[in-house]
């Protein structure tokens, strides 16, 4: 595994990383926290108020490590007490920003900015559970955080069996496929994670509705509620798309969402104006294949709990919440699971020397640790 994929891992799942902290970068930010926060305790043992300056003097020496390693300048009026959150964020935010200025290529600057997007590494916090479809299999996993990470899933590109068409290295042609029916399972997935939502916040949702706009045979709506803001319909069209795909990946190494922007854009040239005529409000619901969300599908899932929530099922918003972008964050991902699963095309890389790189029985370890019920499968390590 290269250094750069490495760096990725060490930021935290909401910057695109894999919640593995560097220990020797944050435990400055601790301590340093940690006196800030213990002051009032020694004012009350010493008698007497400890000097701001004498106590950052103790642990600048080590703030400045960390701000060295991180190119983090630190603040000349550092205000105390200082949260351990605050600072790590600090850091956190200049390792993605020297992630980025170090992307080998453009496709790993892109994968960098895309992974690191609103939700997008939701699906490395998701508790497991078959039964309610937050599961992955160990090869579906350890392909999905190879993909993650920009590590190379074969050694060669490849023909790929489906279309016969040039297949990369890294996954995203296959991601991407049409032959496969990969982009229909995704696209249907994030559809009936909408659509069971809605039914959950009784909204009267309906799939696929044909003859929603007179004499077009259309379907503006992937998911169709009656009845949404002010009683007006809507037309829920889902958009699953790659950021990492030949067309987008240089503009999207640049632009954060601009697959996002894209996605919207083309759901609304070829729905808006339909819609419109039909007195049925147009919403795109767009995401991209590493999870990151449009802003306005941001919305409407928040929307949605927040019916659920009115109804008194006992389940609190939060949780709501949480439960459905989770949901969503699995959904989006069966292409490249099944990529995993199926293992036919040639030259795939042995499982074992991904795991030889990355030591996934310490990384489940530290991930309990963290407290973080990630990974998916932890219990299979
Ligand atoms: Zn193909």
């Amino acid at each position: 595994m290269s250094d750069w994929s490495w760096l990725k891992a060490t930021l935290p799942s909401s910057r695109g990383g894999f919640n593995l902290r560097c220990a020797s970068l944050h435990a400055p930010a601790a301590f340093l926290a940690s006196c800030s926060q213990a002051g009032p305790l020694v004012e009350q043992i010493l008698g007497h108020s400890p000097s701001p300056g004498i106590l950052l003097e103790s642990v600048v020496p080590a703030l400045a490590s960390a701000a060295a390693r991180c190119d983090w300048r630190v603040p000349c009026d550092i205000d105390v007490p200082l949260h351990q959150r605050t600072l790590s964020h600090a850091i956190d935010e200049a390792t993605l920003q020297q992630l980025l200025v170090s992307a080998p290529t453009t496709r790993s600057r892109a994968l960098a900015r895309s992974s690191s997007l609103p939700h997008a590494g939701d699906w490395l916090n998701v508790i497991p559970s078959a039964s309610l479809g937050l599961h992955m299999h160990d090869r579906e996993l350890r392909c999905c955080i190879s993909y993650w990470l920009g590590v190379p899933l074969h050694s060669i590109p490849y023909s790929c069996p489906e279309c016969q068409c040039s297949a990369d290295i890294f996954g995203d042609h296959h991601v991407g496929c049409g032959g496969s029916g990969d982009s229909i399972t995704r696209h249907n997935s994030v559809r009936d994670v909408i659509f069971t939502a809605a039914q959950s916040a009784t909204l009267g949702p309906t799939k696929e509705v044909l003859g929603l706009v007179a004499s077009s045979q259309t379907r503006p709506a992937d998911v169709y509620l009656p009845h949404w803001t002010s009683g007006r319909p809507a037309a829920l069209d889902i958009h699953v798309i790659s950021p990492l795909q030949e067309q987008l990946v240089a503009e999207a190494a640049f632009t954060p969402s601009h697959a996002l922007q894209v996605g919207v854009q083309r759901k609304l040239a070829s729905n808006l104006p339909s819609c419109r005529s039909a007195g049925i409000e147009c919403i795109p619901v767009v995401a991209e294949t590493l999870g990151g969300l449009a802003h306005d599908t941001i919305t409407i899932v928040n929307d949605i709990c927040s019916a659920i929530s009115d109804r008194g099922y006992g389940i609190d918003l939060h949780s709501t919440t949480r439960h459905l972008f989770h949901n969503l964050a699995i959904s989006l991902w069966p292409g490249t699971l099944r990529y995993g699963s199926t293992g036919s095309p040639p030259s795939l890389l042995p499982v074992s020397d991904f795991l030889s790189d990355v030591h996934i029985l310490d990384l489940g370890f530290v991930v309990k640790v963290q407290g973080q019920s990630t990974l998916g499968k932890t219990e299979a390590y």
